[in-house]
């Protein structure tokens, strides 16, 4: 079995190294944030099973953070596991209405903590997953983490596949170049615009062959559009 990716979104550095620490000898793999915008970015291209978020960030509160996570359909199904300094109940139950799947108020001990990851990692994992998203055929497994046409597995790179993620579950909508790098490559600065075209190429060449590459559209002077609509 593999390691599990726990993603720690934490400015204090201290507090990383500490609970990276512990996760590192419980057999986890850690990746690490200090602020959401990163955050973004490592859960995007790393694709963790699950996230611990604290409340104190620099750049926006966990809070609103694992809001916006649970409200986008890509990152929804992300576990989630709050941590606060604070020990009020009010703070508890903001943390779970916000979508958290647990909290825990520091100091907690790791051992805590652990069992916290363990049992939210299960309860996850024991979600039967039936998010298969059909357009005329086209089939996007989210749970396989593929996309099929019948039988078949539509080969796709691991940027395409997230690109078609992305597209097929937000439909209708017309995306920038710079919306699509900041959704599908995480804001990523070093990518160059025009990298998206070159990524919309290679995914309209694998749909061909299956007849949906019209279902990626250009839209002139503005970006690019999934639709079964015609263009
Ligand atoms: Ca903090």
């Amino acid at each position: 079995m593999t390691a599990k990716k726990i993603l720690l979104v934490e400015d204090e550095k201290a507090i990383r190294d500490m609970i990276g620490f512990a996760l590192r000898r419980a057999g986890f793999e850690i990746l690490e944030a200090e602020n959401c915008r990163l955050a973004r970015t490592v859960i995007v291209d790393a694709q963790p099973d699950l996230a611990i978020v604290d409340w104190m960030l620099p750049d926006q509160s966990g809070l609103e953070f694992t809001r916006q996570l649970k409200r986008d359909q890509v990152t929804s199904a992300l576990p989630v596991i709050m941590l606060t300094a604070r020990a009020e109940e009010s703070d508890k139950v903001a943390g779970l209405e916000g979508g958290a799947d647990d909290y825990l108020t520091k100091p907690f001990s790791p051992r805590e903590l652990i069992a916290r990851i363990n049992a939210v990692l299960r309860r996850a994992g024991s979600t039967p997953s039936s998010d298969v998203i059909d357009v005329e055929g086209l089939r996007l497994d989210q749970a396989g983490h593929r996309v099929l046409v019948g039988e078949r597995t539509v080969p796709l790179g691991p940027t395409e596949y997230r690109m078609l993620e992305f597209f097929m579950t937000h439909p209708e909508r017309v995306y920038t170049r710079e919306q699509l790098l900041d959704r599908v490559w995480g804001g990523n600065v070093y990518v160059e615009e025009r990298t998206v075209d070159v990524h919309i190429r290679r995914l309209r060449k694998a749909l061909e062959e299956f007849g949906y590459d019209r279902l990626v559209q250009t839209v002139r002077g503005a970006g690019y559009r999934f639709s079964s609509r015609a263009d």
